[in-house]
């Protein structure tokens, strides 16, 4: 059994594990198209921040782990064309010579690509790039050029076009680097993928950290700077109340959310779902016999609202691994999303699992969001922090939907989300969330764990309705 994956990052190199995990005796290839197979992007940047001191450092596993664990890897080497009827896959190697790979059963794991949004200055042959201090980020190679961008330019200031987390992230790095950055959203506040309510606070912990936050404006251009102008570059906008607004900065980030990947597998002719996705079943199939497909390139199954596309690196852990299971002939199905994430930005963090108001009205549930605060834990003990949670469940039903917080780093948010996302998973209500058997002593917790004095607050309002 050969087994071929595509893409050497969380979906391809999960799979590849997974395989040989179940058979050591099967022959697993992984095609990678840059020389970087199971780095850790989540992890860029740390590494921009100079918290991660090492490039290598992001590495999940060496390649002689990789190897180690049996899988054979093709580096620098790009599939061009699946044959599906031949079971083949045409590739470029890295000297530029095509060759052929036979396969039994292929996994495409191609990924994302960024957004590059409708920014004048961003193509075109006078278009501006990472050799003049314009970015986007994704890939290793692009953190290179961020890095090279850093080191040779010692840029002062940075504009990052984009507010949701990736942004804000760099935002982060990039101010513990140094530089004075702006942050550039055109939605009404940051971190939209939050209630505007939360992300009020993840604004005003920005601009605690000196970061201009300039919410509600839509970048038009990015030009080179006149003569004599501070900063290389210039970024024109249009604020929310329509009038122009112009930064001077030495460097740009363009960080405005990807895309899936699927030019190679569409064009074999892989049906396409939805934003684009590759659609496959929760056995991770495509269409196409002998091809699965896993990661940011496909549709992503959700526990509540069936279909969406949530690119994020945990899902892709699972999907590929699930992928790589049904390769050899399992019968796994991918359990599904809540679309849980965390961010830090700054001292802070906020995080969310489930539906908000306007994601669950759609799926025919009955929302109700209510917002409350509690301690992290007992405020008598030092160090207690306030946290901020908006707990979404259905009115009809009671089922728990959604959680989001908003708290120290410290808080202990990203455990506190997933306490929702375990309940959320096993279809439990609010009131329920309550009952649950959760540890507690004063310097860690309270009696009542936040979550649940975030869930009884939901059922008081809601039984006033
Ligand atoms: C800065 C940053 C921070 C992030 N932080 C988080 C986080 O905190 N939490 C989280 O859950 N997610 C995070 N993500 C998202 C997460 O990294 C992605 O969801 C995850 O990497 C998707 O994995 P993937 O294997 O599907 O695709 P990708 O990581 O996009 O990898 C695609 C792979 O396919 C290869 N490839 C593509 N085309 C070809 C071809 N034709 N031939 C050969 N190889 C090919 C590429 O070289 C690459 O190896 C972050 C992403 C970024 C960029």
């Amino acid at each position: 059994m050969h087994l071929v994956m595509i893409g050497g990052s969380d979906a391809g190199i999960s799979a590849a594990l997974r395989a040989r995990e179940l058979d050591s005796g099967a022959d697993v290839t992984v095609v990678v198209a840059d020389a970087y197979p199971n780095f850790s992007i989540c992890g860029i940047p740390y590494y921009v921040s100079g918290e991660v001191t090492h490039w290598r450092n992001l590495a999940h596993r060496t390649i002689a782990d990789l190897e180690a664990a049996g899988m054979g890897l093709r580096l620098d080497t790009t599939a061009r064309r699946i044959d599906v009827a031949g079971r083949k896959l045409l590739i470029t190697s890295p000297s530029g010579a095509e060759e052929v790979l036979g396969y039994d059963k292929l996994i495409v794991g191609t990924g994302a690509v960024p957004v590059q949004p409708p920014i004048g200055g961003l193509a075109g042959p006078e278009a501006l790039g990472a050799a003049d201090g314009v970015h986007l980020l994704h890939s290793m190679g692009d953190t290179f050029a961020v890095m090279r961008t850093l080191e040779t330019a010692a840029p002062a200031s940075a504009v990052i076009v984009g507010g949701g987390y990736i942004g804000l992230e760099m935002a982060d790095a990039l101010t513990v680097r140094g530089l004075a950055v702006t942050q550039m959203e055109q939605l009404p506040e940051v971190l939209p993928t939050v209630d505007p309510q939360l992300g009020a606070h993840v604004h005003a912990e920005l601009a605690a950290h000196g970061v201009e936050v300039l919410t509600g404006t839509t970048v038009q251009a990015i030009t080179r700077g006149a003569a004599g102008q501070t900063g290389r570059l210039e970024v024109q906008a249009t604020g929310a109340d329509g009038t122009a607004v112009t930064r001077a900065a030495d460097m740009v980030l363009v960080v405005v959310g990807v895309r899936p990947d699927t030019a190679l597998a569409a064009e074999a002719g892989a049906t396409l779902g939805f934003k684009g996705a590759i659609a496959v079943d929760e056995q991770m199939r495509t269409n196409l016999p002998d091809v699965f497909a896993a990661g940011d390139c496909v549709v992503t199954h959700h526990r509540l609202l069936g279909q969406t596309y949530l690119p994020l690196g945990t899902t892709a852990h699972k999907q590929g691994r699930v992928a790589g299971e049904n390769a050899l002939g399992g019968n796994r199905l991918f359990a599904g999303s809540l679309g849980t994430q965390v961010v830090k930005i700054f001292d802070q963090a906020a995080a969310r699992t489930g539906l908000r108001d306007h994601e669950a009205k759609p799926a025919g549930l009955d929302p109700v969001t209510v917002g409350s605060e509690a301690d992290d834990h007992k405020a008598y003990y030092p160090g207690s922090h306030r946290i901020a949670m908006r707990v979404t469940g259905d009115r009809t039903t009671g089922q728990l939907l959604g959680l989001q917080l908003f708290g120290h780093k410290h808080a202990e948010i990203a455990k506190r989300i997933d306490i929702a996302a375990t309940a959320i998973f096993h279809h439990m209500t609010v009131e329920a969330v309550s009952d649950l058997d959760l540890s507690y002593t004063p310097p860690l917790g309270s009696p009542w764990e936040a979550v649940q004095m975030g869930a009884q607050a939901w059922v008081r309002a809601t039984q006033q309705y």
